[in-house]
């Protein structure tokens, strides 16, 4: 049976979402992202959680309150949104669809079942799933980190146990050795130039 479709679906070709355990490193690859590759747009989440040192307003995160989150749902604003070791975590429907609909390739990063709302309503968007290069590694990560009480790391840990039960699910794992290197396999998964100029406002 050939799967209905929504206007969404052909422009979500350009829909790449990168998944994978917390502490994998999937901030940094954003960020070398960001910096690099203009072109490519990265979605900015709503959560319920407090911003980290350093994290901007609008910027990594809208940061709002468990109300305000209440209200995105209820209003139909999310494309997904899941909770995460206790937390609640969003992304902003309109902005996504918008740049896609304008041909801009877009990013997601986001969570295993924000993944999985993804896959069912745009279906021909890709999943990328970030692999540690050990279960060693992204403890070490995750708890080297140092931003998080214990209890936190415990439940992200927790979390990363179910997250990395699930990679057959993606349609491509890329395991995090080089940020770099991942990098320039989601860009050219994206089919944008290398070092892209930023799509004009
Ligand atoms: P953190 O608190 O470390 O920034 O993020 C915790 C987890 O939430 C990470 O796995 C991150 O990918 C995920 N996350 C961030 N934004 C979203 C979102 O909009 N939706 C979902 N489902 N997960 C998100």
């Amino acid at each position: 049976m050939i799967p209905s479709g929504t206007p969404e679906q052909p422009a979500a070709r350009r829909l790449l979402v990168l998944s994978g355990p917390s502490g994998v490193g999937k901030s940094t690859v954003v960020r070398e992202l960001r910096r690099h590759h203009p072109a490519v747009w990265v979605s900015v989440s709503a959560t319920t959680r407090f911003p980290r040192p350093g994290e901007v307003d609008g910027v990594h995160y809208s940061f709002v309150d468990d109300a305000g989150f209440d209200r995105l749902v209820a209003d139909g604003e999310l494309l997904e949104h899941a909770e995460f070791a206790g937390k609640r975590y969003g992304t902003p429907r309109r902005p996504v669809v918008e740049r896609l609909a304008a041909g801009v390739p877009v990013l997601l990063e986001i969570d295993l079942q924000g993944a999985r709302q993804v896959r069912e309503r745009m279906p021909e968007a890709r999943l990328v799933f970030l692999a540690p290069p050990s279960w060693d590694e992204l403890v070490r990560r995750l708890v080297g980190r140092g931003t998080e009480a214990p209890d936190v790391v415990e439940r992200r840990l927790a979390a990363a146990r179910t997250e990395l039960a699930a990679e057959p699910e993606f349609d491509l794992t890329l395991v995090n050795t080089s940020v770099q290197e991942v990098c320039d396999r989601l860009v050219a998964l994206l089919e944008i130039p290398a070092r892209s100029p930023a799509p004009e406002a």
